[in-house]
């Protein structure tokens, strides 16, 4: 194959010859740019560049900057780790071969030095390399003191010319992170290697990088799944004919959403990226992925863009963008772009963190073999198609291997980091102009402050959105006194077409105040981190005429709602000078405040209840069913009452949760039912884990334990009552229709795929589930299980398509599922409207509740077996016949006394219809009343549905169930519409699952039965 031949100088010189010939060179430049082309006269390793001359699978795969390796005497190359080159054919290093090769260069090189920066859920190390000459990496903490001052403007009383004298001596950081996804796995030879060019190569354009600026890298951000990734990649090699198992566990607990967790900062790795990126006061995080051919940078995508970054930031990201597929075009590679679909509106990705404090968030795909194979690639014909974005687009049909890959990547990062260099100062102001812009928002665009009242009722949950806004370091302050705010004026909606409420609508709104505890907290927007806070608080609105049509991820997610806790948006000044102090961790203090025998705690559906059921064993506890007081407290249905607990061990496990333990003198005269520690089987299946991982992550926090079980395991437990109370079959995800639930993956043909440690695969099981083959399903067998489990008095609970799973085996007769039509709700916040108080499901809600909703599925009630229930037009359409008389006035047959026409049952969306008198006879099909369905929650009626996001033909959602316990046998199938456990995200509706688990032998408790 033909290869670019570039002149080669295998002359070694002295390195202070070199250098002085290098500068020469470099300053002989007319126009003032540097060209991006090595210095002749600095030797190059031949053999390691004949090597990646024979990986590159075509002359136009690679450019000037990484066509050769430049060679050197003290440094090794990445070769004696990987015993190859970069992008190698069947190569590909665990996280600690790479950690190894960047500790080696640390200890041979005064440019490079390598910080932990924390470890992963499984307990692996995640670092960062920082890449620069020894001169700034000498002054590090002098220059993150001059960041800081840029990073936080108040330091220097938002002075231009003060930051101006900063900006022209600070050394910006630019922050590159890689493989996040586990199956993308070209980042961290890439960055091994780009690693090495940062601290060697002597050519002016790589020094210009190395002395202008700091260049930090995290080679391996998912550490936990790229270490399986890895086996999965040794078991191919070592059984190349067969399949090999897909990536099912990335991290711990998600795979692909590991990108979607910078809001809620669930995941380690999510935080510890946080952590470096502020600490480091960077001015850049790139991450990188892998999918379309050939470099996309996504960053400037399509809109709508998120609409709490500054302006200043997303002309940044087409400035660099577009220059930086100018510059890769002038190479000759094929398929740069930029812009494209991505759509900007969701903070979730990580590289958001950076749009989210101040600095650039950055993203490129790359395109990928899933491994170091050189693997012939078509592609679709969108994806080779030249369009106004993609002038040189990729080849339909291509040779492609891992070094072609590695050569883009470093390209693509060592033009953008040459240019960020040369426009750095620009970038460092910027940055500046950002945090000032922060800083002075109460007096621009506002809000002054959110503030979060200090008797909501959730104050442990309140504690954990505060914690959520601490890890994102935003600044936190409490009011020490009552103070008031003036709300503004609510303008009034549009009137109606048909003027109906126009009357209403008339009267003009007053300001109203509000007022405030002492003790109050206060997030205010004077800070240089309020945009994080402002875009995670404030409430997100997709305007279904949006040109945009398929919103890239969720379009709404405001975190006072999905946390069930108060948040109000103050935009009134005064707030800011209310006297208050900063918060340095947050608390939510409980105790018990008195002595006795009978403890009540007050049920306000905080997830915390559970901890306390589980940490506590040995108390007894007890639910009231109905609200009582007691000593002039009032206490909500579903209180607990312990008993058998001293006050010290009480104390102690409440002591952070936020509750408030008062002793009773004795049992309140209401109906009681034991609260049990259930014991619960957790189950997901092998077709993906990801949805679950978030289920599973809240119950461990929560410290509610469970046994973590397969659907295969499922097929072989005949008695699963013997060992379990409740069975939570949490949403599968992709691919996820009830034959594949049941089915598996295809295994007619084909091999086994293992999921198991084995000597290619020591990383493989961790701390999750194993199987000699992942392709059977649950089975007709596991089906028999379930139902079985069911009928004996299991409670089995399931949420979106495991609800349609559990539906279409008819475990919940009476619900049936609809096809939405027009319905498009993407992944946002609706409402939902509380049916059935008494239902211990709802103990501790109020009558409204927010909650997060992806399309359903809706769901619809009957009273009849196996009839599929829904809108009954028919009777609402049409009031009367035609005849005779008004709309009101009965019509009549002439010759024949008048008759009164018999009312039709009448039922709301969420009810269950009353059969009618002609069901009732002789109907074997007629299901009891008692094992009716039970609707909890239903979706808020049309006009009151969206809360934040996207809803778009709601009407066919709106009113249906969405919370829903069918008594089946004498146990009970609970479904799930909406996710109430979502991305770390969904906090107020994690008790809805945890209320259904402590009463999971009560959930008739309160049940009022139809007459017939
Ligand atoms: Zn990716």
């Amino acid at each position: 194959m033909i290869r670019t031949a570039r002149a080669r100088v295998p002359i070694f010189r002295g390195f202070v010859l070199l250098l002085m010939l290098s500068l020469a060179g470099s300053a002989a430049l007319a126009d003032g740019e540097t060209a991006p082309a090595r210095d002749p006269k600095q030797p190059v390793d031949d053999a390691y560049t004949a090597k990646i001359h024979k990986y590159t699978t075509q002359p136009f795969f690679t450019s000037p900057l990484v066509d050769y390796l430049p060679a050197s005497k003290s440094v090794p190359t990445p070769e004696v780790v990987l015993g190859d080159v970069a992008g190698a054919p069947a190569v590909l290093p665990y996280a600690e071969d790479v950690y190894k090769y960047m500790r080696l260069l640390e200890g041979n090189s005064p440019r490079v030095k390598v910080f932990s920066i924390g470890k992963t859920e499984e307990g692996r190390e995640m670092i960062a390399v920082a890449i620069s000459s020894p001169e700034n990496l000498k002054n590090l903490e002098a220059n993150r003191a001059r960041l800081a001052k840029l990073a936080d403007p108040r330091t220097i009383r938002l002075d231009d010319e003060e930051a101006d004298r900063i900006v022209a001596q600070a050394v910006p950081v630019y922050y590159i992170t890689g493989t996040i996804h586990s199956p993308e796995t070209g980042a961290p030879t890439a960055l091994m290697e780009l690693a090495y060019r940062l601290a060697v190569d002597e050519s002016p354009y790589i020094r210009e990088i190395r002395d202008g600026m700091i260049t930090l890298i995290t080679p391996v951000v998912e550490v936990d799944g790229r270490d399986r990734m890895v086996d999965i990649y040794r078991w191919h090699l070592s059984h190349p004919k067969d399949f090999y198992p897909p990536l099912i566990y990335w991290g711990k607990y998600v795979a692909h959403d590991n990108n979607r967790d910078a809001m809620g900062v669930t995941l380690k790795l999510t935080e510890n990226v946080l952590n470096t990126y502020v600490f480091w006061k960077a001015q850049v995080l790139h991450d990188l992925h892998e999918s379309v051919p050939y470099l996309y940078d996504n960053t400037a995508g399509d809109g709508p863009f998120n609409a709490w970054v500054d302006p200043i930031l997303t002309d940044e990201w087409e400035m660099i963008g577009w220059r930086n597929v100018s510059d890769m075009t002038k190479f000759g590679m094929p398929g740069v772009f930029t812009h494209g679909v991505f759509d900007t509106w969701s903070p979730g990705y990580l590289m958001f963190i950076a749009a989210m404090h101040n600095g650039i968030s950055r993203l490129y795909e790359t395109f990928g073999n899933g491994g170091a194979d050189t693997l012939e690639r078509t592609l679709d014909p969108q994806d080779y198609a030249r369009t106004w974005y993609k002038q040189n687009p990729p080849l339909p049909k291509v040779l492609w291997s891992q070094r072609d890959n590695n050569n883009y990547e470093q390209t693509g990062l060592l033009t953008s980091l040459h240019y960020f260099n040369e426009n750095k100062r620009l970038f460092l102001k910027n940055f500046y102009l950002k945090a000032k812009r922060s800083v002075t928002k109460p007096g621009a665009e506002g809000p002054a402050a959110y503030v979060l009242p200090a008797d909501d009722p959730r104050p442990g949950s309140q504690a954990e959105l505060l914690r959520v806004l601490e890890k994102q370091a935003v600044e936190i302050s409490r009011a020490t006194a009552a103070f008031t705010v003036t709300l503004p004026v609510k303008k009034s909606a549009k009137p109606k077409k048909d003027g109906k409420d126009s009357k209403e609508k008339d009267a003009p709104a007053a300001p109203t105040t509000r007022n405030f505890p002492a003790g109050s907290y206060i997030v205010r927007m004077d800070q240089p981190y309020s945009r994080i806070a402002d875009a995670l608080l404030d409430y997100q609105y997709w305007s279904p005429d949006d040109p945009q049509k398929t919103p890239y991820d969720d379009t709404g997610w405001t975190f006072g709602e999905l946390f069930g806790v108060e948040v109000t948006r103050v935009t009134d000044p005064k707030v800011l000078d209310v006297t208050m102090e900063r918060v340095k961790e947050i608390h939510a203090p409980g105790g018990v405040s008195g002595d006795g025998t009978i403890y009540a705690i007050n049920n306000n559906a905080e997830p915390s209840l559970a901890t306390l059921r589980y940490k506590l064993h040995d108390a007894s506890i007890e639910a009231a069913e109905e609200p009582f007081e007691s000593g002039g407290k009032k206490f909500s249905r579903g209180s607990f009452l312990l008993r058998n607990v001293s006050r010290a061990e009480l104390n102690t496990a409440i002591s952070d949760l936020g509750f408030q333990a008062i002793p009773v003198s004795a049992m309140p005269s209401v109906k009681t039912h034991p609260v049990r520690a259930a014991r619960i089987a957790f189950v997901h299946t092998w077709l993906s884990t990801q949805a679950e991982g978030w289920w599973r992550i809240a119950l461990d926090n929560l410290g509610v334990p469970y046994d973590y079980i397969s659907t295969q395991t499922v097929s072989k437990i005949s008695d699963l009552n013997a060992k379990y109370d409740v069975i939570l079959f949490p949403p599968v995800g992709f691919f996820s229709s009830p034959t594949a639930v049941i089915n598996g993956l295809p295994s007619t043909w084909g091999n086994p795929l293992p999921w198991k440690n084995t000597p290619e695969t020591p990383n493989l099981v961790g701390k999750n589930d194993s199987t000699d083959d992942m392709r059977p399903g649950l089975g007709w067998e596991g089906v028999g299980n379930l139902e079985s489990f069911v009928a004996k008095g299991g409670v089995l609970l399931t949420a979106t398509d495991t609800s349609r799973f559990a539906l279409s085996i008819g475990l919940a007769d009476g619900v049936s599922v609809g096809n939405a039509q027009k319905l498009k709700i993407v992944g946002s916040v609706v409402g939902a409207r509380l049916v059935d108080s008494r239902s211990p499901i709802a103990y501790g809600y109020d009558e409204k509740l927010s909650v997060y909703c992806d399309n359903g599925p809706i769901f619809s009630l009957s009273s009849i077996s196996g009839a599929r229930g829904g809108r009954r037009l028919g009777g609402e359409m049409h009031t009367r016949p035609t005849g005779r008389g008004t709309m009101d006035d009965p019509d009549f047959t002439i010759g024949r006394p008048g008759v009164e026409v018999p009312e039709e049952p009448k039922a709301e969306m969420w009810e269950n219809p009353l059969p009618t008198d002609e069901q009732l006879h002789n109907n074997f099909r007629v299901i009891p009343p008692a094992n009716r369905a039970r609707v909890i929650f239903r979706y808020a009626d049309n006009k009151e549905l969206l809360v934040s996001g996207l809803v778009e033909g709601g009407e066919e959602i709106a009113q249906h169930p969405a919370v829903v316990d069918v008594p089946t046998g004498s146990g009970h199938v609970v479904l799930f519409s909406i996710n109430p456990v979502y991305r770390g995200e969904t906090r107020g509706t994690y008790s809805l699952v945890l209320n259904a688990i402590l009463n999971f032998d009560s959930l008739n408790a309160g049940r009022q039965l139809a007459e017939k």
